[in-house]
């Protein structure tokens, strides 16, 4: 996969496929404008460079009709004023007038293509709607990792129909990041998995059973782990038809000498609000009327000594219902640990990246990874269609 450093886009026409499905409130405004800023180091190189740049995006789930509260004109004025200058925005991503607009625009200029999904041509990855997007670009750059995981005009068919193709630096930084975690990492290497359901993350906890030295589970998920190894778990998080996934799980970590971390206490509740009385249980002790909502102090030092050694950790998912301030502890404590060991960690997830900038150490994470489908399908070993398509395309 070539990169965009890797290619000419001197005064070109570079069509860049960024991910700006912002959380906008009810008024249409952008509520925040992380992922709008996580694409600066690609549209800064372009206009470095006098290239005529052309940002396309997805906002929401629209599937093939104009949604007018899910258009992009909010983005581009938070794009303008983030940027402190002018923005073309076309009221729609193909057509005439779109081809109009870009043939009009002056190197250095930039302009911000409505929402792609008005047309279902995107989600389809058909190529007749990719052929429309082409004819805007001599450069197609990808930079939208988080639905790289997805097929799409925008990111899989359009590589057909343009002849230079390659990744933008967020692209390639997710990549290469990734990459160096569990391609070829430096041992040990440590995953710690959390979040509320064992069947959400199955996939993963099989890929990753097959490659780490340590597997940390918590969430909600380490109950279907300790009701498998015999464990009364009250009323905490079950699913009993991943018991016997559950126990695949654990025998293969013994046959791989993959050391596998449970919870061995857990901070126990009757209910699961902030105004709930809780107390600490050893997961031996787990009231029939209780239900475990974060870790417990045991685990915590447990897990923080099975990171402290480890060279290369990635996480995804909290080690208890966080939001709640008082089943909060687990998790802030565990991203402190991630931090705390000096290990290349990478860290992907809404709920994971929460954590670490709420416990105040984002800042000690190696790489905190923008795609949160994205980043579990890459942990479940699956191939990307969007890298792919570059990766054939050769630029
Ligand atoms: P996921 O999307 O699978 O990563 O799950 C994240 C959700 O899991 C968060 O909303 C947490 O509140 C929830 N969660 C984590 N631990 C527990 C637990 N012990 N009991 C119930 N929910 C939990």
């Amino acid at each position: 996969m070539k990169s965009i450093d890797q290619v000419d886009i001197n005064g070109k026409r570079v069509l860049i496929r960024v991910d700006f499905n912002v959380p906008l409130d009810e008024n249409g405004n952008v509520t925040d404008d992380t992922r709008i800023k996580a694409h600066f180091p690609t549209i800064n190189y372009c206009l470095d460079r006098n290239a005529k740049v052309v940002l396309m995006s997805h906002m929401g789930r629209p599937k093939g009709v104009r949604v007018d509260k899910l258009s992009l004109k909010p983005v581009a004025d938070r794009l303008s004023k983030l940027m402190g200058r002018g923005i073309t925005f076309t009221d729609d991503c193909i057509g005439e007038k779109v081809e109009a607009a870009v043939a009009a625009m002056n190197e250095g200029d930039i302009v911000l293509l409505e929402n792609l999904r008005f047309h279902i041509g995107d989600e389809k990855n058909d190529g007749e709607f990719a052929r429309a997007l082409a004819r805007l670009c001599d450069v197609y750059v990808d930079d939208a990792f988080a639905v790289s995981h997805r097929k799409a005009a925008s990111n899989t068919a359009i590589t057909e129909f343009v002849k230079v193709c390659a990744a933008g630096f967020l692209l390639k930084n997710e990549i290469d990041y990734f990459q160096k975690a569990m391609g070829n990492p430096e041992r040990p290497l440590a995953a710690i998995i959390g979040g509320a359901k064992v069947s959400d993350k199955i996939g993963v906890l099989e890929n990753l059973i097959e490659k780490v030295d340590r597997l940390v589970v918590g969430g909600g998920m380490a109950f279907t782990f300790l009701n498998a190894l015999g464990y009364e778990i009250g009323n905490s998080l079950c699913e009993k038809e991943m018991l016997d996934k559950a126990r695949t799980i654990m025998d293969k970590a013994k046959a791989k000498n993959v050391k596998l971390c449970l919870p061995v206490d857990c901070i126990v509740a009757e209910k699961a609000s902030a105004d709930a009385e809780t107390k600490v249980c050893k997961v031996e002790e787990i009231p029939k009327d209780g239900i475990g909502l974060d870790i417990g102090p045991a685990t915590i030092t447990l897990f923080s000594d099975s990171l402290k050694d480890a060279k290369t950790i990635v996480w995804n998912g909290p080690m208890g219902m966080f939001e709640i301030d008082k089943f909060s502890k687990g998790t802030y404590a565990v991203a402190s640990s991630v931090a705390a060991s000096g290990a290349l960690s990478i860290i992907g997830g809404g709920d994971t990246d929460s954590a670490v900038h709420r416990a105040g150490v984002s800042s000690r994470i190696s790489y905190i990874s923008t795609g949160g489908g994205a980043f579990l399908e890459l942990l479940e070993g699956k191939t990307m269609p969007a890298v792919e398509a570059l990766e054939k395309c050769g630029g």
